[in-house]
C-alpha cells in the first residue's frame, strides 16, 4: 500500500458511499482511462469479469471460436467457456513470449477456409511484455476479428509509446493481489467504444431497464467495483510509476548479476516496447548442468518463492479439447518456454539484502554438483 488508501476510503465513509458506486469509482475509471489513453472505462470486481464482459459485448456465444494466447494464467480462456464458446490456443513466438503472429496468420486461414472466423482473438501481454500488436492487429483487421487485449500484468507498459492494453478494440487490467496495483480485488474494462463502455456498464449492474419496476430484457452480471475499493485504487494510481521503477530496478539487478551466465536467458524486452517488468522471468538452457526445476526445488528448500512459467493452456486437462496451432510445424515455443522459465521474486517492496540472498541462492543452484531429489 501507498500510505494514502485510508484518505480515500475515509472520503467514501464520510460522503456514505460505501455500496457499489460514487465519487470513487468515477475519479478511478476516468484516472486508469487518462493514464492509458483510452476514452473510456468501467471499474469492475475482478480482470475476470472484464474479459467475460468483453466477450459478452461482442456476442461471444455459444458454438463460437475464439482465440487465446496459450502461455497465460488460465483467467484469460476461462470466459470463452463462460459464454460456451470454444477456444483454439495460439503459441508463443520467443522475441516476447507472446502470442505468434505465424501462429495466429495460420489459424485464422484456417478459420476463413472453413467459414468459421473467431468472434475475438484474446492477446496476452505476459510478465509485463506487450506483445508484437502491429503484426497481430494486421492480421486481426484483415479479417475483421476484434482484438480484446489481456493487460492484466501490463498495466504501465508501452508498445510503441502507446499504452498496453489501449490499443485493441477492449482491453482488460487487474488489481488483484498480485498485480502490480492492486485493490485487494478487482478489474478494469477499457474501449475507445464509448457506445461498448456504456453497455458494459448496463450488463455489469444486472441488466436493468430503464422502467420505475424491476424490468430485464438482457442477462447481465453483477460486476461493479466497491466505492471503497476504488479508493484503494485511486491511491494505487498515484504510484504506479514508481511501483514500475522499482520493479524494472528489480530486473535489472538480476540481470546485471545473472545475465552472464551462459545458461541463463532473461526474458527479451522487444524494440520500441517498454516492460513494467511485472515479474523478472528468464530460462535456463537444456544444456545447463541443473535442470529448471532442480533450480526452483533449492530455492523452495530455501524458503524463496521462485515459481514455474505458466503451463500453456493447452496443456491443461480442463482444455484438452481445445484446438491449438504452434509457433512453426515443428517448434513449440510455449512448451519449451514452460520447461525451461522460472519467474524470480519481484514484488515492489523486496529488499535489496532479501534480492542479494536469492541471487547467490540461484547461482549456487544453478551449478550445484549433487543432483538435487525433486520433493513432490
Ligand atoms: C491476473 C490475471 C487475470 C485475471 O485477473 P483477476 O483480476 O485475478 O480476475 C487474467 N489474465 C492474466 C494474464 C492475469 O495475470
Amino acid at each position: 500500500m501507498s500510505g494514502k488508501e485510508q484518505t480515500y476510503i475515509q472520503e467514501a465513509f464520510d460522503s456514505n458511499w460505501i455500496a457499489p458506486l460514487g465519487a470513487n469509482v468515477d475519479a478511478f475509471e476516468k484516472e486508469v482511462a487518462t493514464y492509458v489513453g483510452a476514452s473510456e472505462a468501467i471499474a469492475v470486481s475482478s480482470g475476470t469479469a472484464a474479459i467475460h464482459l468483453a466477450l459478452s459485448l461482442l456476442g461471444v456465444t455459444i458454438g463460437d471460436n475464439v482465440f487465446c494466447s496459450t502461455l497465460t494464467f488460465v483467467a484469460s480462456a476461462n470466459p470463452i467457456l463462460y459464454q460456451g464458446a470454444q477456444p483454439v490456443f495460439i503459441d508463443s513466438e520467443p522475441d516476447t513470449w507472446n502470442m505468434s503472429p505465424l501462429a495466429l496468420e495460420r489459424a485464422l486461414n484456417d478459420a476463413a477456409k472453413e467459414g468459421k472466423l473467431p468472434k475475438a482473438v484474446i492477446v496476452v501481454h505476459l510478465y509485463g511484455q506487450s506483445a508484437k500488436m502491429d503484426e497481430i492487429l494486421m492480421l486481426c483487421n484483415q479479417y475483421e476479428v476484434p482484438v480484446i487485449e489481456d493487460a492484466a500484468e501490463s498495466l504501465g507498459s508501452t508498445y510503441k509509446r502507446k499504452a498496453s492494453g489501449a490499443l485493441g478494440k477492449f482491453g482488460i487490467y487487474s488489481f488483484n493481489g498480485n498485480k502490480i496495483i492492486t485493490t485487494s480485488g478487482g478489474g478494469m474494462l477499457v474501449s475507445n467504444d464509448i457506445h461498448a463502455i456504456q453497455q458494459a456498464r448496463f450488463l455489469a449492474t444486472q441488466a436493468r431497464d430503464q422502467a420505475h419496476h424491476y424490468q430485464h430484457s438482457q442477462l447481465g452480471y453483477n460486476y461493479r467495483m466497491s466505492n471503497l475499493l476504488a479508493g484503494v485504487g485511486r491511491a494505487q494510481m498515484e504510484v504506479l510509476n514508481d511501483r514500475i521503477s522499482a520493479r524494472r530496478k528489480i530486473f535489472d539487478t538480476y540481470y546485471n548479476e545473472l545475465a552472464h551466465f551462459q545458461e541463463v536467458d532473461f526474458m527479451p524486452e522487444l524494440l520500441g516496447t517498454s516492460s513494467n517488468r511485472w515479474l523478472t522471468a528468464l530460462t535456463i538452457n537444456e544444456d545447463a548442468f541443473s535442470s529448471t526445476r532442480e533450480i526452483l526445488e533449492v530455492m523452495r528448500q530455501h524458503n524463496i518463492e521462485a515459481r514455474p512459467v505458466w503451463k500453456p493452456l493447452h496443456l491443461q486437462p480442463l482444455y484438452q479439447e481445445a484446438k491449438y496451432y504452434s509457433h512453426g510445424i515443428q517448434e513449440h515455443v510455449a512448451e519449451k518456454l514452460f520447461r525451461s522459465g522460472i519467474c524470480l521474486p519481484s514484488g515492489s517492496n523486496l529488499l535489496e539484502q532479501d534480492q542479494l540472498y536469492i541471487i547467490d541462492c540461484f547461482k549456487k543452484a544453478l551449478h550445484m554438483k549433487e543432483p538435487v531429489r525433486e520433493m513432490v
